[in-house]
């Protein structure tokens, strides 16, 4: 595997919460870049179906990522384009998990290019057993009552389940 030398990327998402399909991306991500920047961002289109603070994303990422030297975690509520000029990024890495997911990425990385022209977006295609696998899914099946704990990560797995339920009931 070859470390692109002194080179940083972004890895932006709302990772409400973070999934085993996030973090395969931030893994690979982190073997291609000298060092990932994972920041929790504000989705517009989301906004409204959040159930984590950032700050307990953040604090979900730092726990999944802990054996990772060359990542660190962060959110940000302005512009993706000009947090990446702002750390210097050469790269915002996004993964694809199917063609649905493809225009409005599309649609992104264009803007983003006109916004930052310095920065390249970089897609990484989402691993078979993750393809169907979205934090809204995660949602959804837990609350009815389905076990999702083979989408979570395990340093978090119990604590999300917990508070996705207790959100549920309230
Ligand atoms: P979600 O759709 O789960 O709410 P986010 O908005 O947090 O995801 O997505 C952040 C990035 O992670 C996007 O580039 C998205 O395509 C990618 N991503 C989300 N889920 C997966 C997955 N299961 N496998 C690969 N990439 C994913």
């Amino acid at each position: 595997m070859i470390i692109l030398p002194n080179t940083i990327a972004v890895c932006p998402g709302s990772f409400d919460p973070i999934t085993v399909g996030h973090l395969d991306i931030i893994r690979r991500s982190a073997k291609l870049f000298d060092k990932v920047i994972v920041v929790v961002m504000v989705n517009y289109k989301k906004i409204n179906s959040g159930v984590f603070t950032p700050e307990e994303r953040v604090d979900f990422i730092k726990r999944c990522t802990a054996d990772m030297d060359n990542v660190e975690v962060d959110n940000y509520s302005g512009l993706l384009a000009e947090y990446a000029a702002q750390k210097g990024a050469v790269a915002i890495v996004k993964g694809l998990r199917a063609m649905s997911d493809f225009e409005d990425e599309f649609q992104q990385a264009l803007t983003n290019k006109c916004l930052n022209p310095a920065v390249e977006t970089v897609f990484l295609t989402a691993d078979t057993s993750n393809m169907f696998l979205s934090s809204s899914i995660v949602k959804q099946v837990c609350a009815l009552g389905g076990d999702v704990s083979p989408f979570l990560p395990a340093p978090i797995c119990e604590d999300v389940i917990k508070r996705l339920t207790k959100t549920e009931r309230m």
